[in-house]
């Protein structure tokens, strides 16, 4: 497969059904007849995490405003892939949530015509985020769309999305990508060689964006193997509770890496367009504009750091329940890909019940639910790995 739709591994359908859009789309700036039905101004791309929702709506934003439907080279779709389209507008929550300021301005500026010629393209990751005002914002704009505004949302299913919302979208969904499929792109993509990758995209279980840095990033797949280490270390309670915080570390250390990456980008932005370290009137007035938007921007970042690191420590956990997953495989003899290395598996397997299995399952699961419920992760954690050590 090349052009915009390449980097969507093992979503066959998908490709078909946007391609026919593209391709709509294409006609009706002609002026030509389209295939009835297949494009519309609003979709919602559903799907897993890692299933790749955000990748397929950016390729499909890049087929929507190439000349050449997707080529996946030109300026344009060059542009989409780098955000920087003057037609493409991405949109991330600041923090845990878009806020009804937010969306308002987002929904003017997105009813503006194309600087392009083709489409003006609203690309909303997490819409499942909006809040209950920005949600009601947002679908206005989709009841009475503008004539060349085209919506794509995403969220990890259409539950998700308040009922309105999501009956006036058309439903893209992503499935689970095999595990070949994604070893496919790395290989092909980031030239990966293809052992490595086979290996990460199965302990990656179809995430590609995970399955890529575990395949590059050496300190990713430490901090797997650090994960799981828990299930053959947790015996009894003195290495119960060390675990316990080592793994609550790891996912702030990691959480950290994270968000700094993205934090000095930011305020360094905000710097600029304020234009510090410059001179003459009106600076100081302006500094103290500075200040003030410096303030809300740390806050959002300080809200996206509690979101990241605790998104962070939610995969490890899910992947703690995939180890167990495997273990009942193995127990049952099931004929299921398995994500972990067999070594590990098959001892734990032949020395514990399915009975203890699924009790161990059920404890992460409970942490996970009490970790929304805002529980101090360290204890949450700790009640999990002692669950786990007596099974
Ligand atoms: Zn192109």
């Amino acid at each position: 497969m090349t052009g915009v739709f390449a980097g969507l591994a093992g979503q066959d359908a998908v490709v078909a059904q946007l391609s026919k859009a593209a391709s709509a789309a294409s006609a009706l700036l002609a002026g030509e007849r389209p295939e009835p039905g297949a494009m519309t101004h609003a979709w919602l791309f559903t799907g897993p995490p890692g299933s790749g929702r955000s990748v397929a709506a950016r390729s499909f934003a890049a087929a929507l405003l190439c000349p050449s439907g997707g080529c996946g080279d030109c300026a344009s779709c060059r542009q989409v892939q780098a955000g920087t389209h003057a037609d493409l507008m991405l949109i991330r929550p600041d923090g845990l949530s878009y806020g009804v300021k937010q969306t308002r301005d987002l929904v003017l500026r997105a009813a503006g015509a194309p600087t392009g010629g083709r489409w003006r393209v609203v690309l909303f990751e997490d819409a499942d985020r909006c809040t209950e005002q920005a949600a009601n914002a947002l679908l206005k704009a989709i009841e009475e769309p503008a004539p060349r505004t085209v919506w794509l949302l995403c969220a990890p299913s259409a539950e998700d999305l308040v009922p309105t919302i999501r009956s006036r979208c058309r439903v893209v969904t992503l499935v689970v990508p095999a595990s070949s499929a994604v070893a496919n792109v790395l290989v092909t993509r980031d030239g990966i060689d293809p052992a490595r990758a086979l290996a990460a995209a199965r302990a990656a279980q179809g995430h590609v964006g995970r399955a890529r840095r575990l395949a590059v990033d050496p300190s990713a797949a430490a901090r797997r193997a650090d994960v799981l280490r828990v299930p053959l270390q947790a015996v009894s309670l003195g290495p119960a509770l060390a675990l316990a915080a080592s793994l609550v570390k790891t996912a702030e250390e990691e959480a950290k890496a994270v968000t700094e990456e993205l934090d000095e980008p930011e305020r360094d932005s905000l710097r600029k367009a304020f234009g510090e370290g410059s001179t003459g009137k009106g600076v100081a007035k302006a500094m103290r504009g500075m200040a003030g938007a410096m303030k809300d921007l740390e806050d959002r970042q300080k809200s996206r750091a509690t979101r990241v690191k605790r998104d962070t420590l939610d995969q490890a956990l899910l992947e703690l329940a995939q180890f167990y997953r495997d273990v009942l495989a193995v127990q049952f003899g099931a004929d299921v890909e398995l994500a972990t290395p067999e070594a590990d598996l098959h001892k734990i397997a032949s020395t514990t019940t399915p009975e203890s299995t699924l009790r161990r399952i059920q404890a992460i699961m409970r942490c996970r639910e009490r970790l929304t419920l805002n529980v101090a992760p360290l204890l949450a954690v700790e009640e999990m790995t002692l669950a786990l050590s007596t099974g």
